[in-house]
């Protein structure tokens, strides 16, 4: 589907309840928005919706509002008339049987074919945002940054010449002119996980804000969230699981790290990068003085960790820790602990920035002042 936009908020706020996090509002409105133009501007029967479309999305059971999207997702399908349409979720609870979507009924070829699609979605959008501050030619990033898209997406659909498709992705990639003559700043986006991967209205067009204004952004990936994912349902295992199981279910899960590893790998030497996935053990081992990693919830402690991380490497300017309005994961607890983190590495500017999709004005003023200090060096 299509990246939420300011009119899929109006959807979402029309048939959700009150009190939602923005996330919420923004995608179960984006799904609505789709199923009306499905219905109303492709005159698609309902009965047709309902039998040849489903919606697969993440959920869990908290502790954050996370685990009332499932809710919202019905009761706004049920107000906006689509009482049967079918939602699947898959959650985050940690345990080996979530991480391989047993509930799904999915086989082990869709799972894998599920995380390298995964990985090569995030390859080309962080190739689209560290090449679009040096494209030559305004707009030429995106429009062969989409072809490529388009011609990997034609290969998923005819169900053959993936590895093709790739090449000619490639190419496409490669056909970006570049000017890398002037230095720019880096600065790293983290945060709430819709929040911080979402390139459009949804964080008020952050990116590009920041491009704009001349800097080059560094982002997280799906692929990462997985990872920990996996990383996280791994370290549970060690702790919990007894003598045969526990040895079947280490081993299943480390075979799944090294999967994901090498497969991103050999995906970016393709499309002709060269991106790095976080080492999760050594992220835990690094916030665990400051945040108890048995909190389970949002980004986990990866918010803190990825801050010690980047300030210890050098590698970044400046980080933008970006969540919707009162996220309480990100707002609450990451952003508490950050202040500790930030007397003890204070080389490396930090910003916590809040959305609702309304107010805009406020957020760029305070991205904007943020900025400043590090555009100053330049
Ligand atoms: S992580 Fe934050 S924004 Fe996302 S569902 Fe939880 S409380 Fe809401």
């Amino acid at each position: 589907m299509e990246e939420p936009d300011n009119q899929s908020l109006q959807f979402g706020r029309e048939f959700g309840n009150r009190g939602q996090c923005n996330p919420t509002y923004f995608t179960v409105g984006n799904l609505i928005k789709y199923l009306v133009h499905l219905r109303d501007e492709q005159g698609m029967s309902y009965e047709d919706i309902v039998t040849n479309y489903a919606f697969v999305t993440a959920g869990g059971c908290g502790p954050c509002r996370m685990g009332m999207y499932a809710t919202e997702y019905r009761k706004a399908l049920r107000d906006s008339g689509f009482p049967d349409f079918r939602v699947l979720l898959f959650t985050r609870s940690g345990d080996v049987e979530d991480i391989l979507m047993e509930g799904l009924g999915l086989n082990f070829l869709t799972l894998i074919k599920f995380f390298v699609l995964v990985e090569v979605g995030d390859i080309l959008n962080t190739i689209n945002l560290r090449y679009r501050p040096y494209e030559k030619i305004p707009g030429q990033a995106d429009e062969l940054i989409y072809k490529a898209r388009l011609q990997v997406q034609d290969a998923i659909i005819a169900k053959k010449g993936f590895s093709r498709a790739l090449y000619q992705a490639r190419k496409t990639i490669k056909s970006i002119e570049l000017d890398r003559g002037m230095k720019k700043p880096m600065i790293h986006i983290m945060g709430e996980f819709w929040a911080k991967t979402t390139d459009g209205e949804g964080n008020y067009n952050l990116f590009r804000f920041l491009e704009k204004e001349g800097a080059v952004v560094s982002n997280e990936t799906l692929t990462d969230w997985l990872l920990h994912q996996v990383w996280r349902a791994k370290w549970l295992s060690k702790r919990k699981d007894k003598g045969v199981n526990r040895v079947k279910n280490q081993l299943i899960l480390a075979t799944v790290m090294i999967f994901i590893r090498s497969s991103f790998k050999i995906l970016c030497f393709i499309l002709g990068e060269n991106f790095k996935l976080s080492n999760h053990a050594k992220l835990a081992k690094l916030a665990e003085p400051y945040f108890d990693i048995h909190v389970d919830g949002g980004e986990d402690h990866m918010e803190v960790a990825h801050h010690i991380d980047l300030a210890k490497k050098g590698e970044v300017e400046m980080i933008i820790s970006v969540k919707p309005f009162t996220c309480l994961s990100s707002s609450g607890v990451s952003d508490g602990v950050q202040v500790k983190v930030c007397e003890d590495f204070p080389s490396l500017e930090f910003l916590a920035v809040e959305t609702n999709g309304d107010s805009a004005t406020n957020f760029y003023s305070r991205v904007h002042m943020g900025l400043q200090k590090v555009l100053a060096r330049y």
